[in-house]
């Protein structure tokens, strides 16, 4: 029997504006394309590393070769518990984006070779998938609102508005007043403190905001637990979860968590604190990272399990170099095709 065979390039991905968020704003985000094949058969997955969640190009570079020498005894990609051991020996913690990677790249192998869409190969259904939300992301006042009335006229209907400044209430509500149909939902990425947090509350209320996700730090369980207890709005964790096992702490701090499969460690991963989520009465959304079709397909793949999407990173991008998404403004259509359903454009 043919033995897997592990290959990986990297990918710039550029944002058609830079995208700003609480901790940094950048324009250009290095992804790594990951490739297992067997006997013919390929299966793709990309690396969206975070500096957050410890990962840079530079560890992702590191560790590929280390995880092709590990995988070089495994013959079998249907196996993913042996895939998956194999990967916990060479990468106990951490490097969640490349272990991502590996796992896109095995379940869309086994999809190719059935012939099948990868959520089919799941056990995921083609239910129409929840509307996704689009990014304003940080800056100056007047180009927030800018972007914000640029996207509502493209058709978006839900925004994700990116907070965590000495400015959010004057952002939330000029925004709110600018538009005052359009779905608000509100990410402090981890940037209030517990007393503006508080505040806050009033200012979200106002503007009639439908979510506010990850309010404090990561590690202020207790800190979310309290505010809870007086907020409307449901508490989405995002950087609070970094791994599945972690749902199980969060049910007591938050109503819904934030998946992404580049911090969980892939679809399997993702699949696994859905049904902990669930299992615990808590709401789910399915987020990203900067990301291309080939990421967001994966996650696209678990979107009509979940309650909220979020899911518009290859949307942000000016130069996605795959194809097969299709989107009618927040719409995202299940892909179609075996495997992820995306297609790389020529160079
Ligand atoms: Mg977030």
């Amino acid at each position: 029997m043919d033995l897997v065979n592990l290959t990986w390039d990297t990918l710039d991905l550029h944002t058609a504006q830079p995208f700003g968020i609480a901790r940094w704003t950048h324009s250009v985000y290095p992804r790594t394309l990951v490739t297992l094949e067997r006997g013919g058969v390929q299966g793709r997955g990309e690396a969206a590393p975070n500096a957050f969640y410890g990962e840079t190009r530079g560890t992702v570079e590191a560790v590929l070769p280390l995880l092709a020498t590990a995988l070089e005894g495994v013959r079998d990609p249907w196996d993913w518990e042996g895939l998956h051991a194999a990967v916990t020996r060479v990468m106990p913690h951490d490097h969640p984006s490349v272990k991502c990677a590996l796992e896109m790249a095995a379940v869309e192998w086994c999809a190719m070779l059935a012939g099948v869409p990868a959520r089919h190969l799941l056990g995921l259904s083609d239910r129409p998938l929840p509307h996704s939300s689009y990014t304003v992301s940080l800056a100056e006042l007047p180009e927030m609102r800018q972007r914000a009335r640029e996207a509502v006229e493209a058709g978006q209907t839900i925004l994700k508005v990116k907070l965590g400044t000495d400015r959010d209430e004057a952002i939330l509500t000029a925004l709110r007043e600018e538009l005052p149909h359009v779905t608000l939902r509100v990410d402090a990425n981890a940037a209030w403190t517990r007393v503006q947090a508080k505040r806050m509350l009033d200012v979200l209320d106002a503007a009639n905001a439908e979510l506010l996700e990850q309010p404090l730090a990561a590690d202020d369980l207790d800190g979310h637990a309290e505010l809870r207890r007086t907020a409307r709005v449901p508490l989405v964790a995002d950087e609070s979860l970094h791994h599945v096992r972690d749902v199980l702490s969060l049910a007591r701090a938050f109503d819904g968590v934030n998946l992404k499969l580049a911090k969980l460690g892939g679809p399997l991963q993702a699949l696994q604190a859905l049904r902990l989520a669930r299992a615990h009465g808590m709401q789910v959304m399915i987020g990203c990272m900067i990301e291309s079709s080939l990421g967001i397909a994966a996650a696209a793949a678990l979107a009509g399990s979940c309650d909220w999407a979020d899911l518009d990173g290859a949307l942000l991008l000016a130069d996605d170099p795959f194809t097969g998404l299709h989107w009618q403004a927040g719409e995202l259509a299940p892909p179609q095709g075996p495997g992820w359903g995306v297609t790389r454009r020529p160079e």
